[in-house]
């Protein structure tokens, strides 16, 4: 009998589809990335060509398999793992899209949901979908589709249309149309989602006029979701989850209490509440977690805005830097920051403080203060924001942190997760592996289809490349804090000083 000796990882991101060929101990066989287009109509709006983002995904998935020299035969599951809240509507007849996606970045439905706060949604939607009312989600954009482009509306009413993240528009082109699904992660992203009854909520359903017939099959994030013939042979689809929830299943962040931080462009923090959906009064967000048992999970998310992207920002705009990687050795050259803080709020600070005009700010310079101390300050807000967030989860969750899994670009800064370690008084583990979004929906996908047995099976694979241990005074510690925690009074206080 042939055994099968790979599981595909479709990873469907924001600027590049990916595809993971993993073998049985969790290891990277394969791996094809391609970039699309990103599509920006007007100041603000961004959108996906979705036939760009099903020809990418597909490419790259032949030739990761040809790649690894491997058949549809050789396959014992595909798991998907995309950019979250993406919308698309399309024809159930033709599959053929009715416009573009709109992506979870676009703004273009921002003042509708001022006028979903005017008309005192916002607890009702706090309380069912456990987010704070935002134009990222689906819901205010999926209205927008229907009202905005001609016809649609008529058609949706006839149930000739059809709406969904980007899981869903794969499973349907996956199965040619046979498979109309999405499952638990991404659903709780939409904003038309009750995540305790798990069901489409009627009365959001209803406030956005979204008539049912739109509306994809919820299963959970490790379930079958069809068979695919694409690929010259029947492979099952077998997990479906969000980015960020597959990488704390990645991450093997089974437990309450284990949290993924990813250090990318912006940073999330994720933490695992077990079976528990803890609201949040701090601006965390309550979401559903990935999880391959029969009871759903949930999680506490929280996000940081700007991570990366300050780095960025010192390398191409201040040109400080000539690459990111560069900080670390600028950093280890001080002894400390010499007193600067910078808060990096380009685009308002996030929880938990919720100002969405603080801008970026700048405090304790001195003639003394140099380039490296800069980049030195830049460096640790990634830290200290990270941090923030930590301090809200163990809060609100009550919950004490069993470990703290880092990931992204910027986790391969020694530099930045010593900082961390020190900061948040917490060991960090840093995985050898860090495609960790890709390894969860690979994993997500094995235990549905015996590929490992269980969740055991799978830790057994996790190796950790490198922990970080705590190794400061508490003093110390407390007066660093004390020195962020006014230094952001100082941008929001920018933010409030204006009238
Ligand atoms: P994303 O998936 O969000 O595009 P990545 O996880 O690839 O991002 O991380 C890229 C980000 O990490 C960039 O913003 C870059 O500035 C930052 N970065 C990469 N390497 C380092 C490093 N060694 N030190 C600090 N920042 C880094």
């Amino acid at each position: 009998m042939n055994e099968k000796q790979y599981v595909i990882a479709m990873d469907q991101g924001t600027t590049s589809s990916r595809c993971i060929l993993f073998d049985r101990r969790g290891a990277v066989r394969s791996v094809v990335q391609r970039e699309f287009p990103q599509i920006y109509p007007q100041p603000g709006w961004v959108e996906h060509d979705p036939m760009d983002i099903w020809a990418t995904q597909m490419g790259v998935t032949m030739e990761a398999m040809q790649k690894a020299g491997a058949r549809a035969g050789d396959i014992a599951a595909i798991g998907i793992t995309n950019q979250r809240e993406t919308t698309l509507v399309w024809d159930a007849a033709t599959g053929n899209p009715v416009c573009n996606a709109i992506v979870w970045q676009c703004r273009r439905t921002a003042e509708r949901i001022e006028r979903l706060r005017r008309d005192g949604l916002e607890e009702t939607v706090r309380r069912k979908t456990g987010l704070i009312p935002d134009a990222y989600f689906s819901a205010s954009k999926l209205e927008w589709i229907l009202d905005n482009v001609p016809g649609a509306r008529e058609r949706a009413e006839r149930g000739e249309l059809r709406f969904g993240t980007v899981d869903s528009w794969l499973i349907w082109n996956l199965t040619g149309g046979r498979v109309h699904a999405t499952d638990c992660t991404n659903a709780s992203r939409t904003m038309l989602f009750d995540i305790h009854k798990l069901r489409w909520d009627p009365e959001l359903l209803d406030y956005f006029r979204v008539p049912s017939s739109l509306l994809p099959r919820v299963l959970p994030s490790s379930s079958i979701f069809g068979e695919t013939e694409t690929f010259g042979g029947s492979i099952p689809i077998a997990a479906a989850a969000g980015d960020q929830q597959a990488a704390l299943f990645g991450q093997c962040g089974f437990e309450p209490g284990d949290v993924k931080s990813t250090y990318g462009t912006g940073g999330f923090l994720l933490m695992n509440t077990g079976t528990e959906a803890v609201p949040s009064r701090r601006g965390l967000l309550t979401t559903i977690a990935a999880s391959a048992g029969g009871e759903t999970r949930y999680a506490l998310e929280g996000s940081v805005f700007v991570a990366g992207a300050a780095i960025q920002w010192l390398r191409d705009e201040l040109r400080l830097l000539d690459s990111a990687a560069q900080t670390e050795e600028v950093c280890r050259r001080l002894e400390d920051a010499g007193g600067v803080y910078v808060v990096p709020a380009f685009v308002g600070l996030g929880a938990p403080y919720w100002e969405p005009y603080a801008r970026g700010t700048v405090v304790g310079l001195t003639r003394g203060v140099t380039r490296d101390h800069l980049i030195r300050a830049v460096t640790e807000s990634l830290a200290y924001q990270t941090n923030d967030l930590l301090r809200a989860m163990k809060e609100e969750s009550g919950l004490t942190l069993t470990s703290l899994k880092v990931d992204g670009g910027a986790s391969a800064n020694d530099f930045l997760m010593q900082f961390q370690a020190d900061l948040s008084d917490l060991e960090l583990q840093r995985p050898r592996c860090i495609e960790t979004t890709a390894l969860g929906a690979a994993y997500l996908a094995g235990l549905a289809t015996g590929f490992w047995r269980d969740q055991e099976d799978i830790r057994g694979n996790w190796a950790c490349e490198r922990t970080f241990a705590p190794g400061i005074s508490p003093g110390r510690r407390q007066s660093l804090l004390k020195g962020w925690d006014r230094a952001v009074r100082c941008a929001v206080a920018w933010a409030r000083d204006e009238d």
